[in-house]
């Protein structure tokens, strides 16, 4: 059932004496759930709603990642087309560089984006078009920002994807200092504004007295990515995909960051006080021209901060933990599976299923590394198997030996659990239902109580 080169990246907790192996290439007969890597750079770049998204090459690369994610954005969506060069035979044959030439000025000249980005896929990667110096040219002929983004797909797993469009971001970043800036301000990194997630804690964060200066991979403009690096902190969640950017960050501007998770209410919470807490404790804020009055000359202390966030926490517990008792009691003792794309979304789900007295019998993702499976391991109980990188035989597999009720993951497992006959949550990126946040941990409890507890399973055998 299971291949044998697949045996360190799957272990059962308590009955092993050794951890999780994470990001190896997937195993060759293995029909794995991870995306390519030109897929994982589009996934992160995508949400940039102003810029051009132009993916080099055949057509089926850009129909498999077209309108990829459910990002949402309150201005332009220019982000939702999916634009491609349309490489045919002749191209290979030739060359596809004219292609891509045409391509750009036609689009730039139709949508006047704020800039562009130029995806290798695959195909341009085998016959050596020279992209940068295309991206060059147009650069200066158009005057906006041509980025190159050399993500061929075989060139590793979704995760070096991840990287790429961190690289790629990055040269964005530090090429305008024209908006006003608060002491008090971060960036976002890693929430991709499903459902209007982003909104809701861009509104917590307002209310604690904190400006988000960026929100860089949901509802993202190129203005704001441009002055991301006169924030004061950048505050990561979906580590797997951003915290490249957040260390690279680090090392060219001195911006600190912190890992976090927006999903359930102990990382919701911790997400606050841990940046109220940053702004509290003696640290340097950013000075220099376009930056608005200290926190001194405004008479706010950062101390307002942490009393501000006590108080909305507060606040949203006292609405929410009576609503989530039902549920909750509706609940008790059902068993779950979960797969999902990075570890740090899992360890927050673990927790949150835990709270609604649902227990966690399979954890596993796509992309996280052996630290994190270490961290997944220690919230786990004892008996749940651990997975990365899995397929779905491996996962019906372990469904069936667990007695799950309910399975969360995304597009590619929901035919895995209604097969099976099980509830399903769709916690990806096509969800439709804001599930971050106070707000969203009662939709989350709603979501698994309906699905969990629906009649219709009656009728599976
Ligand atoms: S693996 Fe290559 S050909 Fe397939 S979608 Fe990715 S970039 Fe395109």
């Amino acid at each position: 059932m299971f291949l044998e080169e697949r045996q360190t990246q799957i272990l059962t907790k308590g009955k092993e004496q050794r951890h999780l192996e994470g990001g190896k290439a997937s195993a060759a007969g293995s029909v794995s759930q991870r995306a390519c890597v030109f897929c994982g750079s589009r996934v992160v770049l995508y949400p940039i709603a102003d810029a051009l998204h132009l993916v080099h090459g055949p057509i089926g690369c850009a129909a498999y990642t077209w309108d990829i994610r459910g990002a949402m954005s309150s201005g332009p969506e220019l982000h939702r087309n999916s634009f491609s060069t349309d490489l045919r035979e002749r191209h290979v044959v030739f060359g596809g560089e004219k292609q891509l030439y045409n391509a750009l000025i036609e689009l730039i000249d139709k949508y006047e984006p704020k800039a562009a980005f130029v995806y290798s896929t695959c195909i341009v990667g085998v016959i050596g078009d020279d992209v940068q110096s295309v991206c060059r040219q147009i650069e200066k002929l158009k005057g906006i920002p041509v980025i190159p983004v050399e993500a061929e797909g075989f060139q590793g797993t979704k995760k070096d994807g991840y990287k790429i469009a961190c690289e790629a971001m990055a040269t964005l970043i530090g090429t305008d200092e024209t908006k006003e800036v608060s002491p008090f301000s971060i960036n976002i990194l890693g929430d991709f504004n499903l459902a209007g997630e982003l909104w809701i804690l861009k509104e917590y964060y307002e209310r604690m007295g904190i400006q988000v200066l960026a929100s860089i991979t949901g509802d993202g403009r190129v203005k704001d990515i441009q002055n991301a690096h006169r924030a004061a902190l950048n505050v990561v969640q979906c580590s797997g995909s951003m915290l490249h950017l957040a260390k690279i960050m680090k090392e060219q501007y001195g911006t600190p960051f912190m890992k976090v998770s927006y999903f359930g209410i102990e990382d919701m919470s911790d997400a606050l006080y841990e940046v109220a807490k940053f702004f509290t404790s003696p640290q340097p804020l950013p000075t220099g021209e376009g930056l608005s009055p200290s926190p001194v000359e405004r008479g706010l202390g950062g101390e307002v901060l942490m009393e501000r966030a006590q108080e909305l926490v507060k606040d949203e517990l006292t609405r929410l933990l009576p609503a989530l008792e039902p549920y909750k009691r509706a609940l008790q003792g059902k068993k779950a599976a979960i797969y999902v794309g990075g570890a740090f979304k899992a360890i927050s789900l673990v927790k949150a299923l835990r709270l609604i007295g649902v227990k966690t019998v399979i954890a596993g993702t796509q992309t996280g590394n052996s630290e994190d499976y270490k961290l997944l391991e220690t919230i786990c109980d004892d008996g749940c198997i651990l997975v990365d990188d899995s397929n779905p035989v491996e996962l019906s597999e372990f469904v069936k030996q667990t007695g799950a009720d309910l399975f969360i993951g995304g597009v590619k497992e929901r035919p895995i659990a209604y097969k099976l006959g099980i509830g399903f949550c769709d916690h990806n990126h096509e969800r439709k239902l804001a599930l971050a946040g106070y707000e969203g941990m009662l939709n989350f409890a709603r979501e698994v109580y309906e699905t969990v507890c629906s009649p219709v399973w009656r009728f599976v055998k």
